[in-house]
């Protein structure tokens, strides 16, 4: 089958590999017909995460059923169905409590309760570096999906694949990083960051009940797409000062709530890019500064963009004076997909209307370049094998 690897950085190649078999009595192997590159994917592609070996990538995927291990049965060959990213058993201590990102039995090789800097990670997660399971991803033609009497739902016939597919990821991230605030209705939240995860984050805040979302990022067109799609206020960081207008539109207190979707990959200077070398430092916290700053006294930090290592300069003091609440982590996709297809299918959310690109998976290669370097206006791109 034709699938999509990675080489090394910046270098995504279409192979021809080995179709994936029945390895477990709970695998189930799809057909993939559709799939989408992730922010979490350009981690990878930009040398972020580590990865030696060839590997096929992709976790956001959905597909039809071509065959069921012997322990499977709510699903059956022909069904349609799509993925949580996150791997897990549904059994384990941490499956039982909702926390799917941190199943104990996925991860064989790299799994810990550290959470250290290239060991003792969480929960294997589709295509996305040995250190997180070395599992084969579903950016391809097929994919074998274990546990899949725990992840995969059947997707009504109602919806195009378009319309479900970002029920795998980033819907669930950016919710749950509203829904770890508790928002009672009314709040201001500020959503750093409007790629795919970003605006889903915002058009979640509007589902429970904000009272003001603003979106926030460099690039102005995804600025724009966030007006269109999200109907948020937006602030250009490249242009503008966000902590101190922030303040200003909210009686200079700040905002109740400020969401991370950005992560380590946020744009910085030369002089940074050597500073964070020189201190092991994968990336910059800068945009996570900017939330304690943007936020108010009391309010929530919510961090779904991701960092890979340890920080220098984490501003410990700040938080403790302003009495923040901070959550962060990958998102517990299984504990929230059902409640999420179900707006999905009531229309009470539109998801695909933030695909720019759907393009055969023979032009990954492509996908990734345009992707990661916000060209030809591109936000998100679905890959069709
Ligand atoms: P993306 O790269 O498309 O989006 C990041 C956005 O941040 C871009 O639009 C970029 O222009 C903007 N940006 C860069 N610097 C900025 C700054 N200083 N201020 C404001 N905006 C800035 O990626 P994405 O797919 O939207 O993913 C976003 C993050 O979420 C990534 O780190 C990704 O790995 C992470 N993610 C986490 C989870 C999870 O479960 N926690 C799931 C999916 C993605
Ligand atoms: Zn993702
Ligand atoms: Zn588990």
């Amino acid at each position: 089958m034709k699938a999509v690897r990675f080489h090394m950085p910046k270098v995504m190649k279409v192979d021809n590999v080995p179709d994936p078999g029945i390895e477990d009595a709970r695998d189930i192997i799809l057909k993939v017909t559709s799939t989408a590159i992730c922010g979490s994917d350009l981690h990878i592609y930009n040398g972020k995460i580590p990865q030696i070996e060839n590997l096929i990538v992709g976790h956001e995927f959905m597909g039809e059923v071509v065959e069921t291990g012997k322990a499977i049965t709510n699903l059956k060959k022909g069904d349609r169905v799509v993925v949580p990213f996150p791997i897990s058993c549904g059994q384990c201590f941490f499956c039982q409590h909702d926390l799917y990102p941190h199943c104990e039995n996925s991860n064989e090789k790299h799994y810990g309760p550290e959470g250290a800097l290239l060991d003792q990670k969480g929960a294997a997660l589709f295509g996305y570096t040995n250190l997180y399971g070395g599992y084969a991803g579903g950016q391809a033609e097929y994919v074998r999906v274990p546990f899949a009497d725990v992840g995969p739902r059947k997707v009504p016939d109602m919806l195009t694949d378009e319309q479900a597919l970002f029920l795998t990821d980033i819907f669930p991230t950016g919710y749950i990083a509203v829904d770890w605030a508790n928002l009672k209705g009314g709040e201001t939240v500020v959503v750093f960051g409007c790629g795919p995860v970003g605006i889903m984050a915002q058009k979640s805040a509007w589902l429970k009940g904000a009272g003001r979302v603003i979106g926030v990022d460099i690039q102005p067109y995804r600025l724009k797409k966030a007006q269109e799609s999200a109907n948020s206020e937006v602030i250009n960081a490249a242009e503008q000062d966000v902590i101190q207008l922030v303040r200003d539109m909210t009686q200079g207190r700040g905002a109740d709530v400020c969401i991370d979707a950005v992560g380590m990959e946020a744009d910085r200077t030369i002089l940074e890019k050597a500073l964070n070398t020189i201190r092991l430092q994968a990336g910059t916290t800068n945009v996570l500064e900017n939330c304690f700053s943007a936020v108010r006294r009391g309010g929530v930090v919510s961090v779904v963009g991701v960092y890979g290592s340890y920080y220098d300069k984490f501003p410990l003091g700040q938080f403790f004076d302003k009495g923040l609440i901070m959550r962060a982590g990958q998102a517990p996709v299984q504990a929230y997909i059902d409640t999420l297809l179900k707006l999905v299918e009531d229309g009470k959310v539109v998801l695909d209307d933030i695909i720019t690109h759907k393009l055969p998976l023979s032009e990954a290669p492509h996908a990734y370049k345009i992707f990661n370097n916000k060209e030809d206006d591109c936000v998100k791109v679905v890959l069709k094998p």
